[in-house]
């Protein structure tokens, strides 16, 4: 009988791991059965859920997985077992149990939101394709003269989805928009390292952004939001961006996992402690250069991909697997119309900023994240072989 791969997921991690798989059931000219799951048709660009223009950032999955003859099922898992190796899901309006032999666990992450009153009735976000394209509906549809946008969250994406509201809500004809941008931490970005932080604060200056640290969401309603000692900031919109999570199934399997509720896995991308088990990108996690932990981020997540599901077929097949190690990190941050910050190495060491550095982001958002949009089979096998990229080209 043909061994199944069943991959779940077809975001960032979950489509290449699924493409790898077919590329090594053709170098290796195996007997293989590749199904990947997931709960829309589509590929999602998820890192540009900030931007305004949204109409680009997804890709059809069966266009790139029909070449390579993956096939796919579209339902919402709902449950792993892996002593039986089944996983269910909703599918079609009926429950189905899926067996496999390799499983691929790919269904990333979540925007954490914690239980603050009126936050899941009120609170925007831009997690999702659905929850931006939401966010934009509702900012076409503000009145013009003055609104006010609350982003709550000033890590990377709080940093982008603030640093772009400005230009959104003019080009819905808000002649006076006022964002703010608030979080827990005293200095907004400082995550980001002391040679960032000092650019970040240029940028957001520029941009007319108010920086509030140091501050606590207690409450939001459709007025705006409330802060712990009752400070009130009205605002046409609050905009959440405080933190990602795994996907809440990773606790479907038997293993402890970290604060983050990651799965803990090999350099190879199997779950520690499983036989038939991989996983990649946003639920996964191990020191991805031997040292540091891999981040919640496509740019490890890609790579995690492509070799979780190579080596869940040389695993099959009885080959050696290859061990993931990425020597180096970067971090590209857009900061709008201002331009966007580019960072070299776990310690940050600035590399470009302002229009250079929006040239790298534009090329990473735009081009360097897509799978191959012709159709052509051999390009998209060539695409996912298991090798780690360069850096991020820098303009000098
Ligand atoms: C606004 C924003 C900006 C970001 N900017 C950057 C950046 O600049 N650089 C960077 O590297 N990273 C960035 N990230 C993080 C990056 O998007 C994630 O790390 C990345 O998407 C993780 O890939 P993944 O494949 O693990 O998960 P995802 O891309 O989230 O894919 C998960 C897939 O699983 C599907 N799925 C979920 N639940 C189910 C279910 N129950 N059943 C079936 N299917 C399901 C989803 O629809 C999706 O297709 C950003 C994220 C956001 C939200």
């Amino acid at each position: 009988m043909t061994s199944r791969i069943l991959v779940l997921g077809g975001g960032f991690a979950g489509l290449w791991s699924a493409l790898a798989a077919a590329r090594a059931r053709e170098v290796f000219g195996a007997d293989l059965e590749i199904l990947l799951l997931n709960d829309t048709p589509w590929h999602s660009i998820r890192v540009r859920n900030y931007e305004a223009d949204l109409s680009d950032t997804r890709v059809a999955l069966d266009s790139v997985l029909t070449p390579v003859g993956v096939r796919r099922l579209q339902g919402k898992v709902t449950s792993i077992d892996v002593t039986s190796r089944t996983a269910a899901c909703e599918a079609n309006g009926a429950l189905q149990r899926i067996g496999y032999d390799r499983l691929v666990f790919a269904l990333g992450s979540r925007l954490a939101r914690p239980p603050i009153p009126g936050l899941a009735e009120y609170g925007f976000d831009v997690d999702t394709y659905e929850a931006a394209m939401r966010l934009n509906a509702h900012i076409a549809k503000l009145p013009s003269g003055a609104s006010t946008v609350l982003v709550v969250g000033g890590g990377l994406t709080g940093i982008e989805a603030a640093a772009e509201m400005p230009a959104k809500l003019r080009a819905a004809g808000i002649a006076a928009p006022r964002v703010i941008l608030a979080d827990h931490a005293p200095r907004i970005g400082s995550d980001m390292g002391d040679e960032a932080v000092p650019v970040i604060e240029e940028a957001l200056q520029a941009l007319g952004i108010e920086r509030r640290g140091g501050v606590s969401v207690a409450a939001v309603d459709a007025g705006g939001a409330t802060l712990q000692g009752g400070e009130r900031i009205e605002a046409e919109a609050v905009v959440w961006c405080a933190g990602m999570r795994a996907h809440p199934l990773a606790s479907a399997f038997p293993v402890e996992r970290d604060r983050l509720g990651r799965l803990p896995v090999d350099p190879t991308l199997k779950i520690r402690g499983l036989a038939a088990e991989f996983a990649a990108g946003d639920v996964a996690s191990f020191p991805i250069d031997g040292t540091h932990g891999c981040v919640m981020s496509c740019q490890h997540g890609r790579p995690m991909g492509r070799f979780a599901g190579h080596n869940a077929a040389c695993d099959l097949l009885g080959r050696p697997m290859l061990p993931l190690s990425i020597t180096w990190y970067t971090t590209i941050l857009d900061l709008g119309s201002w331009g966007a910050l580019y960072t070299e190495g776990w310690e940050r060491k600035l590399v470009s900023s302002g229009a250079r550095a929006k040239r790298t982001k534009e090329l990473i958002n735009r081009e360097r994240i897509y799978p191959p949009r012709t159709g052509d089979r051999q390009a998209i096998l060539d695409a996912a072989a298991p090798t780690v990229q360069t850096p991020p080209v820098k303009f000098g």
